[in-house]
Parts: C-alpha cells; sequence; structure tokens
C-alpha cells in the first residue's frame, strides 16, 4: 500500500516532534520532518528508539528563509506530497510599549509570513494533483484576543484569515486546511517565547498600573498552565483526524477551556460583553463566560 506522505515544519520540540515521531512510527505515512538546525534531530530519532527508520526522512527547513523552503520543497516534490503540516510557531507576551520592532517582526516572519512562504512552494503541485491536505498550527489566540498577547494574537488571527479566505479556493482543487486551535499545551513554547521580567529593565518607564496587571497575567498564565494545559500527546488527534477524515473541517479546537469565552465572543459582536469576561477571568479573579473552568 502506497504510504501518505506528510511534510511537518518545526519538529524540533513539542507538537511538531510528537506529531513526526507518532507518524513516523505508524507504518502508514512516510515523514519529513523539516526544522531549522538538523543537529536537534537527535531528539526525534531518540524517540524512535534511536535509529531512522524508512518512514523518516529529516530535512532542513527554516520557514523564515524562502531558499531553505524552496529546497526542502524540491526534495519531496521528487516524490509526491499528500499533507503539509505548517506548525512552526513562536510566541511573544509582555505589554505592547514593551515589544521591540525586531521582536514583533521576527513573529510575524515565523507565524504569518512563514506558513505563507511554505504554503506557497508546496502549494502548486497539490493543485495539479487535484489533492491535497494543508494543516496549520493556530492557537485559541487566533479566534479571541489575549492580554498581553497581542502580537502574538494578531499573527494567529492574521493565520486565519489567510486560510478561511485560502480555504474557498481550495475546494474546487479537493485540497482541504484545517487551523489547528489549540490552548495551552505543554510544550517549551512558554519557556521559549520572549516576555519581559515585570522587574526587569524593560518595564521601566512603564505606568505602575500596567506592570502590576501583567505580574496578575503572569501568575494566572503560569496556574492555567499548570493546572489545564493539554499533553502533546491529547493534541496529535486533532491533526491525525484532520489527516484522516474524508471532509475534514476548516476548524478544530483542541480543548474546551475557552468555548464559554468563544461562545460570548461571537453572540455579542460589538466585543463589549468579551472584553469585560476575559478581564474578569484573568484579573477579577471571577469565572469567565459563565461555566469557564
Ligand atoms: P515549541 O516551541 O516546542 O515548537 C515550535 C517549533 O517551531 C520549534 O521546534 C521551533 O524550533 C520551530 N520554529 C521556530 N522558528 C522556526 C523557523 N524560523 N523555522 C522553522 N521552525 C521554527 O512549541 P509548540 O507548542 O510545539 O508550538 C507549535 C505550534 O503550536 C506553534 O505554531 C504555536 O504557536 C502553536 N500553539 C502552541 C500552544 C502551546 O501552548 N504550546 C498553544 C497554541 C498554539
Amino acid at each position: 500500500m502506497e504510504r501518505t506522505t506528510v511534510l511537518i515544519t518545526g519538529c524540533s520540540s513539542g507538537i511538531g516532534l510528537g506529531l513526526a515521531a507518532r507518524l513516523a512510527a505508524d507504518g502508514r505515512f512516510k515523514v519529513y520532518a523539516t526544522m531549522r538546525d538538523l543537529a536537534k534531530g537527535k531528539r526525534l530519532l531518540e524517540r524512535l528508539g534511536g535509529c531512522c527508520p524508512d518512514t523518516l526522512e529529516v530535512l532542513q527547513l527554516d520557514v523564515t528563509d524562502l531558499r531553505s523552503v524552496a529546497a526542502a520543497a524540491q526534495r519531496v516534490q521528487e516524490q509526491r506530497l499528500d499533507v503539509l503540516v505548517c506548525n512552526a510557531g513562536v510566541g511573544l507576551m509582555g505589554p505592547l510599549e514593551t515589544c521591540s520592532e525586531q521582536a514583533m517582526k521576527t513573529l510575524f516572519e515565523v507565524n504569518l509570513f512563514g506558513a505563507i512562504r511554505t504554503i506557497q512552494a508546496f502549494l502548486p503541485a497539490m493543485k495539479r494533483r487535484r489533492a491535497g491536505r494543508i494543516l496549520v498550527s493556530s492557537s485559541i489566540g487566533g479566534l479571541q484576543g489575549l492580554p498581553f498577547n497581542a502580537v502574538y494574537c494578531a499573527s494567529k488571527f492574521a493565520v486565519e484569515g489567510l486560510c478561511e479566505s485560502l480555504a474557498v479556493v481550495l475546494r474546487p482543487f479537493n485540497i482541504h486546511l484545517t487551523l489547528v486551535e489549540c490552548g495551552p499545551v505543554n510544550t517549551s513554547f512558554l519557556a521559549n517565547l520572549r516576555r519581559p521580567d515585570p522587574n526587569g529593565s524593560e518595564m521601566q518607564g512603564l505606568d505602575a498600573e500596567t506592570r502590576g496587571l501583567y505580574r496578575r497575567f503572569l501568575q494566572h498564565c503560569q496556574g492555567l498552565f499548570r493546572d489545564k494545559a493539554q499533553e502533546v500527546e491529547d493534541v496529535l488527534q486533532a491533526f491525525l483526524e484532520a489527516m484522516g477524515t474524508p471532509c475534514p473541517p476548516l476548524r478544530r479546537l483542541t480543548t474546551q477551556l475557552f468555548t464559554p469565552l468563544l461562545r460570548l465572543r461571537l453572540s455579542s459582536p460589538d466585543g463589549s460583553a468579551y472584553v469585560q469576561a476575559m478581564h474578569d477571568f484573568v484579573f477579577g479573579g471571577g469565572q469567565a463566560g459563565g461555566d469557564q473552568p
């Protein structure tokens, strides 16, 4: 039986690593696990018992580098790509006043333009074959604004707009696009993301009230990741379903954690109720959206 070929970006850690390992171990897939630094492929091989199975090929791919994306596409298109998973992503937290121009540009380079570059590289071959799946790691932060995550949410909202628009045009080509929207997941994402120390020099000059809110947000965020975060294994099912079901949905949430707030946001389009509820949820010590966990 012919194997389903899958290319995944951002496989050196977290969700990408977990998905690559799961698919490569399955036997029914040929996985192109891509990452910026090939030396980090060791972790993936360790997960697979130390040797590289014939279901796996590790390729260099930096989503911010057009040549690197083109080289990976060239390598894979000698075969045929059934599923593209745009997973690479970075975070950025903190009061907007502390987000440097460079940090904001880097975030958009990876989260938005990285996904665009990757899709552009693989889409023409999928269109010619009139078949394919594109899965994109979005976030709850692509569906609702989260305090002190303004730039991250802006990038994921942009990804949502990009994919929703694209999905309409891809329908006649039999190409299905799914946004996998995670809430907090136990990966190195939180540890890796850029965020100012509330007592650090970046916060100097910022008003005391915003500093206080930021401290409370960090406590809330740590509690959320400690008590409510999903494990990587828990979110992989969403990716597997998007690959395997005949007509996958455009959006696939991995958790119901934020459903009350999402409902509130959709049912009250002027946004006031959402802003108040999210404020109360994070800063007010209350339960947002009625039955918010
Ligand atoms: P992670 O930090 O473990 O993984 C992100 C991966 O992207 C890393 O392997 C990193 O090396 C890679 N990456 C960063 N810049 C890159 C570049 N220029 N080119 C190629 N790869 C690059 O975190 P994760 O949780 O596994 O994140 C995966 C995706 O899930 C991201 O898109 C993230 O926004 C999204 N997400 C994560 C969470 C969470 O709580 N962990 C929640 C919602 C959405």
